[in-house]
């Protein structure tokens, strides 16, 4: 199955910190030819930057913080600007909030991205199993490869395996901030899944299992959904 070319396709993969978003969003990006949008990474890119608005932004990231909504749409509107019409589309990590999801219906609407053509992929995850990943999470500086500490890569590891870039933590993955990030989904992103409760919109994975297996669940809905 590969979109490219195919259906104006747009998902939006949402699911608690360490549910394997990102794994799995690169995993359909190189096996499928959807372009991806991974907005931790877009804010994280910009919270490096020295403007006032990378200061801002760096400000709720580093807590655990949902960024402003308007910051949201900014970011957004100009990345979906770069993607080409026809692309499928994956929006990691977005919609996290009720309002949000109104951003989401304002840029597929602008961008003639069609509501028959979009779906909510939720990864779940117990708690437990999320936590006990996060503290094990490493990731390379320079590629951003995500690896699990004693298990993708020896424990302890300094040294990217892949690019020679340097193994650090994330710095969101600190326990208090792990704590914080975890309420916010509870509290704030929980409801985007109510909001499409009944509208056949969601397809819900078993995140509790490894990448290969989470990979193949998400290609057998797709293909009920979208052949
Ligand atoms: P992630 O890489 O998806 O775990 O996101 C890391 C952090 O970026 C979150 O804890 C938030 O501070 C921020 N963030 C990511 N996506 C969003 C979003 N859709 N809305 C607001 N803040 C976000």
């Amino acid at each position: 199955m590969n979109m490219k070319g195919n259906r104006n396709i747009t998902l939006c993969f949402i699911g608690p910190p360490g549910s394997g978003k990102g794994t799995q969003t690169r995993m359909l990006a190189k096996a499928m030819g959807f372009k991806v949008i991974e907005v931790g990474d877009c804010l994280r890119d910009l919270s490096k930057t020295r403007s006032a608005l990378g200061r801002k932004i760096k400000s709720y990231v580093e807590k655990g913080k949902i960024v402003p909504v308007d910051i949201i749409e900014n970011v957004l509107t100009k990345e979906v600007k770069k993607i080409k019409k026809g692309q499928p589309l994956i929006f990691d990590g977005f919609p996290r909030t009720k309002k949000q999801v109104k951003v989401l219906e304002k840029i597929l609407k602008a961008n003639k991205r069609s509501f028959d053509d979009f779906y909510l992929v939720y990864i779940s995850l117990p708690l437990k199993e999320a936590v006990s990943r996060l503290r094990k999470r490493r990731m390379c500086e320079k590629c951003e490869s995500i690896f699990i500490n004693g298990v993708t890569i020896p424990k302890g590891s300094k040294i990217c395996p892949l690019c020679h870039g340097k193994i650090i933590r994330r710095s969101d993955d600190k326990p208090e901030v792990i704590r914080k990030r975890f309420q916010v989904y509870k509290k704030q992103t929980e409801p985007v899944l109510d909001y499409y409760k009944g509208t056949g919109k969601i397809i819900k994975i078993n995140g509790n299992q490894p990448p290969e297996a989470v990979f193949k669940e998400i290609k057998k809905n797709l293909k009920q959904k979208i052949g």
